[in-house]
């Protein structure tokens, strides 16, 4: 039987957008996109389905760089929510102060996504380790709260250590968080490497076990993972009991773009689905046509299967693609 998709029976609910990014290629400084262009993404975005957009940066450890480095980062918001897009900024913190959080009460945002790279860490006798850092973001999180922001915290998951995510999650419930949202990262791109990273999946079926001991309102899962039941009667070994599985959602419902402004899988797997400076900034356009986002619809591949199909040149005939699926 031949299998067949159709590109736009499927919406972007999340984007994840590299915004600012101060990045050197071939020592020559990343060059942002203007207003009028990210307008003009937004608008293509929006043509497609109205999702979140997290205007991010770039989360490679030397990256420096924050979306409220933008000037236009007020304009950016405003646009984006007149056309019907729920904009959050993903912030380190270091650049809001009291004069932007004022703006953007006044605009209208309400919650605020704080990047905690590695402030939060466990101590014998304060529970937390007192660093410069952790006092410094443990003071902006109390002000956002008192201040009436909801407050979401991103994490970059780069090695899976689950005593000191716990200590993480200790501290987001106290703080009454509202999510905690997992960026995965390689150190290599699987494409490059041809090395897929197994140590995801432990990380992605522990996110799923601890979810069930947080209270019920709060978010706790990487962005592009959909958790479900796999019935036993689908699955190709023989299963004797229905099991827990995820799938990927990259090219379904969720998408990334990149500094330089490709849209990829996701930060992790760099594979390009296209470019935006040579797609006319037409979001919509490499939406529908990407070979790399037809064949993930294609099929329901989970992290790991995703990560190794992308070492592969995706096959052209719906046979091929077949015969690969299953040794996957
Ligand atoms: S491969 Fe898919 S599931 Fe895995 S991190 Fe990337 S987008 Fe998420």
């Amino acid at each position: 039987m031949e299998l067949t998709i159709n590109p736009t029976d499927y919406k972007p609910r999340l984007i994840i957008w590299e915004i600012a990014c101060s990045c050197l290629e071939n020592n020559l400084k990343i060059k942002s996109f203007t207003t009028k262009e990210c307008f003009t993404i937004m608008d293509t975005i929006a043509e497609v389905s109205k999702p979140i957009i997290i205007l991010a940066s770039n989360y490679s450890e030397n990256s420096k760089c924050d979306p409220l480095d933008r000037q236009d980062i007020i304009d950016i918001l405003l646009y984006g929510n007149s056309i019907g897009l729920k904009m959050i900024v993903e912030t380190s913190g270091e650049k809001l102060t009291q004069d932007l959080r004022n703006v953007l009460k006044t605009i209208g945002t309400k919650c605020i996504r704080v990047l905690i790279h590695d402030q939060i860490k466990e101590d014998i006798d304060n529970r937390f380790v007192q660093s410069e850092k952790f006092k410094k973001l443990d003071n902006l999180i109390n002000q956002l709260k008192n201040e009436g922001f909801e407050i979401q915290l991103g994490i970059i998951l780069k090695n899976f250590n689950t005593r000191e995510l716990s200590f993480v999650v200790d501290y987001a419930v106290e703080k009454n968080a509202k999510g905690i949202y997992f960026h995965f990262q390689n150190t290599k791109s699987p494409s490059k490497s041809k090395k897929v990273n197994h140590n995801r999946e432990d990380a992605i079926y522990w996110i799923a076990e601890q979810k069930k001991l947080l209270p019920d309102e709060m978010y706790f899962s990487p962005q592009c993972i959909k958790y479900g039941i796999k019935h036993k009667e689908d699955s190709k070994e023989t299963e004797s009991t229905n099991k827990s599985t995820h799938w990927c959602l990259s090219g379904k419902t969720f998408a990334y773009i990149n500094g330089k402004g490709e849209i990829q899988i996701c930060n992790s797997i760099k594979n390009v689905c296209g470019d935006l400076r040579k797609s006319n900034l037409n979001f919509a356009e490499i939406w529908y046509k990407s070979d790399i986002f037809n064949w993930l619809r294609y099929n329901n591949f989970s992290c790991l299967q995703t990560q190794i199909s992308m070492t592969k040149p995706i096959p052209n005939s719906s046979e091929s693609k077949k015969e690969i699926y299953e040794k996957i």
